[in-house]
Parts: C-alpha cells; sequence; structure tokens
C-alpha cells in the first residue's frame, strides 16, 4: 500500500476545557487533494494549526511521508515541517516584488533558485510580472503568486485553509481549475479546508467531512454525495452550488 503524504489519527483538542477538535482522522495520498469539508465553527482551521505546527494537540498524532510528526510526546518544529500553507489572509509581502515574493521562502543556490522562480511564475501564467509589486495585481493575479510562492519550496504537503473565500464569484471557478492544475503538474499533495461541498467536489480526490470537531464520513466525492452516513451530512450537501 501506498504511504500517505499525511496522516492525521484520532486528533483531540480542547481550549479552556472545551473540546473543539474531538475525533479527526484523515489522510491525504501523494499527488492528491484531500478536502476537510464542514460548517463553519466545526474545528477545521484548528485542526490545520495543527498540522502546521502553530497549535499543539492535546492527543493524537500526526505522520509526514510515514515520519512521526507529533503525537504529545513528540514535537517536530514548524519550520521542520516541510509544510506548505496558503490561507486566506496570508498576503504576499506588499515591499516585495512578485520575484522576490516567491523567492522568499527559498534557500542555497542562487542560480537554483532564479530556476525555480522562473518555472512557478510561468505555470501560474505571471511571468510578464515577475517585477510587479502587489498593489499593482488583481486578486486573482495576487492568488496565482500566493500559490507560486507556497510551492516554491517544493512542500511535501500543502494546506490551504479557505483560500479561495478572499476572491469575486466570477473569479472564484476559474482560480479554483487554474490553482488544481497547478498543484497537479507540481504533482503537490495538498489538504484543502473548506465549507462549500460545491468546492470539494470540484478539487478533492477525497474528502473527509467533519461536523462538531469529528470527522463523521471519508470517501471519494462521488460516494459521499451519492451515500452520505446520515441524514444530516445529506442535508449538507444539498445546498451544493
Ligand atoms: P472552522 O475553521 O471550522 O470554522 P475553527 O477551528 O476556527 O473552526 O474554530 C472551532 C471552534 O474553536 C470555534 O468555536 C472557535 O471559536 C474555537 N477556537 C478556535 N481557536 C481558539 C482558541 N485559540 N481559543 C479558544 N477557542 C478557539
Ligand atoms: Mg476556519
Amino acid at each position: 500500500m501506498t504511504t500517505p503524504r499525511l496522516e492525521i489519527r484520532n486528533l483531540r483538542k480542547a481550549f479552556a476545557g472545551r473540546e473543539v477538535v474531538s475525533d479527526v482522522s484523515l489522510s491525504v495520498l501523494p499527488g492528491q487533494v484531500t478536502c476537510l469539508l464542514g460548517p463553519s465553527g466545526c474545528g477545521k482551521s484548528t485542526t490545520l494549526r495543527i498540522i502546521a505546527g502553530v497549535e499543539s494537540q492535546d492527543s493524537g498524532s500526526i505522520h509526514v511521508d510515514g515520519q512521526l510528526v507529533c503525537d504529545g510526546l513528540v514535537s517536530i518544529p514548524p519550520e521542520s515541517r516541510s509544510i506548505g500553507l496558503m490561507f486566506q489572509d496570508f498576503a504576499l509581502f506588499p515591499h516585495l516584488s512578485v520575484t522576490q515574493n516567491v523567492a522568499f521562502g527559498l534557500h542555497g543556490a542562487k542560480k537554483a533558485n532564479t530556476d525555480r522562480v522562473s518555472e512557478l511564475l510561468a505555470k501560474v501564467g505571471m511571468s510578464r510580472h515577475a517585477d510587479a509589486y502587489p498593489h499593482e495585481l488583481s486578486g486573482g493575479e495576487q492568488q496565482r503568486v500566493a500559490l507560486a510562492r507556497a510551492l516554491a519550496p517544493k512542500p511535501r504537503i500543502m494546506l490551504m485553509d479557505e483560500p479561495f473565500s478572499g476572491l469575486d464569484d466570477r473569479l472564484r471557478d476559474d482560480i479554483r481549475d487554474e490553482t488544481l492544475e497547478v498543484l497537479k503538474e507540481e504533482g503537490t499533495a495538498v489538504l484543502l479546508v473548506t465549507h462549500e461541498p460545491g468546492e470539494a467536489m470540484r478539487m478533492a480526490d477525497e474528502i473527509a467531512l467533519m461536523r462538531g470537531g469529528v470527522v463523521v464520513q471519508r470517501g471519494a466525492p462521488y460516494n459521499i454525495y451519492n451515500a452520505p452516513a446520515d441524514r444530516e451530512a445529506a442535508g449538507f450537501f444539498s445546498d451544493i452550488n
């Protein structure tokens, strides 16, 4: 069997005695997109912050490529997890050009970095804006640069938290499709958080359906849509847009 890029088992987290994440298990296979889907407030962002290592869990384990990242005893620091992040409010650096933004997380040989930045700007269709500054770009263009920046260090797993929610309705579908295309081309495994069933249906290879701190169902979008675990899950999918 393939070793998952990311494997979460029985994650649990309480804030001041109130359990926010009660039982989250999910996995992301190499080159695939898993969507963590659930209504607002169900604990999705908390789960992602724990995986990123900026929040600690009370119990449960996280493995990346079969290696233990944290389990309540062991905890590898965030910068050593080889995890890429793309959050809605994770803005570009305003004082850096597009090229400098994408190169920001890269270390090592200058030539290799320059090549990597060029390659990514081409992939996201932003080559001719290489010297522009964020304020000179549209929302969609900034989004493309943010994707290139997150992908630049070739993270083993990319975490995306509602990355499209700041975009115009008109733009959103196109950017989703473009993003998916780039992610597939790069072969990056992704855990994408969303509260929109339509987005999960469009983007996911696998969905982990979450409610009240618990992953209640996991499976291919088609299977979950056609055979929801219970009435509440069915209701959640009924208002797909
Ligand atoms: P989602 O991303 O699914 O909307 P969140 O993970 O952001 O949900 O939040 C789940 C619940 O946890 C919310 O009720 C939120 O208020 C609470 N919460 C999140 N972070 C903290 C924190 N640092 N301290 C206390 N409560 C928190
Ligand atoms: Mg959230």
